[in-house]
């Protein structure tokens, strides 16, 4: 494995324009589980009652309950997560000028406590709400919004007080939502994804399974145009046939390894 990493070292190093594209796999060793490994969030609750605008208005309806634990038992694992040494090590690259942006499909934020300034949110931040009427967009930090949510949860949870205990809008008064991508959303941010992804040398693609469209082109994107992929991934790499460099291992215990090799 090590010439794995002192080529994927190499390739960095020798690299104009290296971006990375991350997946809920980045935070796996942050305490959050990723959605299609076994024991994932799908494994445990269905897509169809908490993954869609639908689902969860008729699951808020008729199993308040069942959705008040979901709820609970996220925000803990949110509240509870910090950067681990693979998000450390993506930061530190940025830092070091060999990393332009990273794409992420995570809501979690946590390319940014990391230290990356220039993270492309996909799927949206948990943290931030979204007007449902205007789309004005409110930022709050991350304690401020959990605290939006824990008091949500606590008491009565019925439309009528979810509505009362959202966010309003400063534009127009109206309810906000989370700004995050449910099934059947809209991507964000996704033209100006495939627009660095065509412009990379390298795309590092770390803890994601490939599979959610049109999210998973980005690899694909670089390396028609001719860029390498490096691929990290400990159990169900999507990318191996694209992939220069396919590396089996955890993002949090490979990335500072090529780092230290880079800085060699
Ligand atoms: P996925 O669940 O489909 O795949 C996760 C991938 O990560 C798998 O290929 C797995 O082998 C790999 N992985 C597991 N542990 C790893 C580790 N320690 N290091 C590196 N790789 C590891 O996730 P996806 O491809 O990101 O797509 C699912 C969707 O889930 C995305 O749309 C995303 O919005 C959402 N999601 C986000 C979070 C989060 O914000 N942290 C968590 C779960 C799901
Ligand atoms: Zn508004």
């Amino acid at each position: 494995m090590i010439e794995e990493i002192r080529k994927a070292a190499e390739l960095i190093k020798g690299a104009k324009y290296t971006i990375a594209f991350t997946g809920a796999g980045v935070s796996q060793e942050s305490g959050i589980p990723t959605f299609r490994d076994p024991g994932g969030i799908w494994d445990i609750v269905s897509p169809e009652e908490f993954g869609t605008a639908q689902g969860l208005i008729s699951t808020l309806l008729n199993k308040p309950d069942k959705l008040r634990e979901f709820l609970k038992n996220s925000l803990d694992t949110m509240r509870k997560a910090k950067p681990n040494p693979g998000h450390v090590a993506l930061a530190e690259l940025e830092r070091m000028g060999l990393l332009k942006a990273v794409i992420t499909q995570n809501i979690d934020n946590l390319h940014q406590e990391a230290g990356n300034q220039n993270v492309y949110e996909l799927h949206g931040n948990l943290y931030r709400f979204r007007c449902t009427q205007c789309r004005d967009i409110r930022k709050f930090e991350k304690n401020e919004a959990l605290s939006i949510f824990d008091n949500i949860i606590e008491g009565e949870l019925d439309i009528s007080s979810v509505m009362e205990k959202a966010p309003k809008c400063l534009s127009c008064g109206s309810v906000m939502r989370p700004d995050v991508v449910l099934f059947g959303e809209p991507v964000q941010q996704l033209q100006e994804s495939f627009a660095l992804a065509a412009q990379a040398e390298v795309t590092l693609v770390l803890g994601t399974s490939g599979t959610v469209y049109p999210a998973a082109l980005i690899p694909r994107i670089t390396r028609e145009r001719g860029g390498w992929v490096i691929e990290i991934n400990p159990y169900s790499p999507g990318y191996t046939e694209l992939a220069t460099v396919s590396i089996q291992g955890k993002s949090g215990e490979i990335m500072p390894v090529i780092i230290e090799e880079i800085k060699k």
